[in-house]
């Protein structure tokens, strides 16, 4: 199972932490709309709220008072067909001999089931079978032993796949983020505390200021009373392995991920897509929200250069940029529907054309991702049947052909479309004129990242972790660094 979510943690200084992380969550809300959950403690006791739905569904006025204290973790969890139910439902919280645990994970652990066994084998009890309570379990057996730091090392060490965690200790809060950085993880400083969260638009919704993305294999402590927080860098590997796909399609373009705004980020690749695979249309739509940055990005590089890669005439008016395609903010994500009729009609239900801006046109139409080709194939007719004469795909991804074992939401290999289908077959699946995605190149390059810091998985079938059955890009087991307490501004 994956787990395909947001997380959030908050330290303040005098005031009630369950506002923050409320409208934290809000800001992370599209990186799951299954359940959301917010656990807080009050220095003597911990209070937890999780409830399936939306954020905004999930808590009222009474929920948010009785969670009681100024340090809390929150998460919100990705929707997957087949597993509404409660027990996966997070921040995860066990009680034992010291004290109380909370944990919020964003990820997906390859070495879950062996663990879970392990610890069954010495008498821990599971109620789910996510990833999250294995971790939750292994942490508690080990602060039992050792302090903190050594505890989530130990932790660390056992865990393999990729975790971005915000944990609450007693009223404690940490942030640990996988030693290849899988998943987004940021620190944040607000007026009176910090947060630590999966991306910056939750600080900026907060009005607190991004500190910086916590390193791949650190431990961030955030100090009780607000003041600050503690870094301790307890893995160190040669290469990250960051998800392009956040940049992509996951996070929200207002963020800054690892370093770079991801709407810069997306319009870079516009520009790539353009660069390498321009065509000379009337029209260039984005298919709405996800490829807007990519078209807009795209229109610019055009207006500058024509597709024979020839600066454009000034009397040259280029491609028209044009929003032509309306969405229906009020359908939920297309994605998630069980069957293939289903999705075929939330397309329908979600996108819909303006004519005029197609009628008797040659239309280039930009999307971020092709999955399964429900999309691409449902508006390239769309777009014929309003009377566009030529109908252009332009991808701002490489081809999806193999799963995301890292915490994506994707589709199992039979469904992916680019699986067993050349560009030229999936072209004439989708019944368009001409198909191109981008190359993993200019993702690396949009991306200003050496291809081997990348997780491309889905594009390139190697992964940077030990998945069974598939192909590892690298090994795992690079030696460690001894844990080193670091001053915050380190
Ligand atoms: P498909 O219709 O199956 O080809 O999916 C492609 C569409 O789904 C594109 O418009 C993407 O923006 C969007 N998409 C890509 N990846 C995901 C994902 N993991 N979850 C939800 N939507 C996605």
């Amino acid at each position: 199972m994956t787990e395909k979510c947001g997380v959030v943690g908050v330290s303040l200084s005098g005031r009630d932490a369950a506002r923050p992380l409320y409208y934290a969550l809000y800001a992370l809300q599209h990186r799951g709309q299954e359940s959301a959950g917010i656990i807080t403690h009050d220095g003597f006791q911990q209070h937890s709220h999780v409830e399936m739905g939306l954020v905004g569904d999930a808590f009222d006025e009474g929920d948010l008072e009785s969670l009681a204290g100024s340090a809390g973790i929150g998460h919100v969890r990705y929707p997957t067909a087949g597993s509404l139910d409660t027990s996966c439902a997070q921040p995860f919280s066990v009680s034992f001999k010291s004290g109380s645990l909370g944990l919020s994970h964003n990820g997906n652990l390859v070495n879950a089931d062996e663990l879970r066994d392990k610890l069954a084998g010495k008498g821990h009890a599971f109620t789910s079978d996510g990833d999250t309570e294995v971790i939750a379990h292994d942490l508690a057996r080990n602060l039992l032993e050792e302090d903190l730091v050594r505890a989530v090392k130990r932790t660390m060490g056992r865990i393999h796949g990729s975790y971005s965690l915000t944990i609450s200790h007693d009223d404690t809060i940490l942030g640990v983020r996988d030693p290849q950085g899988n998943r987004p993880l940021c620190i944040g400083e607000l007026e009176d505390g910090y947060v630590i969260a999966s991306e910056s638009a939750a600080i900026d919704t907060l009005d607190g200021e991004l500190v910086r993305d916590v390193r791949p294999g650190e431990l961030v402590v955030l100090h009780d009373d607000g003041t600050g927080f503690d870094s301790y860098q307890l893995f160190e590997r040669e290469h990250t392995a960051h998800c392009f796909f956040e940049h992509v399609y996951f996070a929200r373009p207002d963020s800054v991920i690892d370093g770079q705004l991801v709407y810069e980020a997306r319009r870079e690749l516009g520009r790539k897509l353009w660069d390498e695979s321009g065509v000379e249309t009337d029209v260039v739509m984005p298919v709405p929200d996800s490829g807007r940055a990519f078209a807009s990005g795209y229109a610019e590089a055009a207006a500058e250069t024509t597709a024979d890669g020839e600066p454009r005439p000034e009397r040259d008016d280029g491609v028209e940029f044009a929003e032509g395609m309306m969405k229906n903010r009020y359908v939920g994500r297309t994605f998630i529907m069980p069957t293939q009729d289903e999705r075929e009609r939330a397309v329908r239900l979600k996108l819909n054309p303006i004519k005029s801006t197609v009628a008797g046109k040659t239309v280039t139409l930009i999307d971020d991702s092709i999955v399964r080709g429900t999309t691409s194939t449902q508006l390239v007719e769309l777009l014929r049947d309003c009377g566009a004469e030529e109908v252009h795909m332009r991808i701002g991804a490489p081809p999806i052909v193999a799963p995301c074992y890292m915490g994506i939401d994707m589709a199992t290999r039979d469904e992916l479309i680019a699986a067993d289908k050349s560009v030229e077959e999936i072209r004439e699946t989708i019944e368009a004129d001409s198909l191109a995605y981008l190359s993993t190149d200019a993702v690396a390059e949009a991306l200003a990242s050496d291809r081997d810091d990348l997780c491309l998985g889905c594009v390139t079938g190697e992964y940077p972790y030990d998945v069974e059955g598939e192909v590892t890009d690298r090994d795992v087991d690079r030696p460690e660094i001894d844990s080193q307490p670091m001053r915050a501004d380190d």
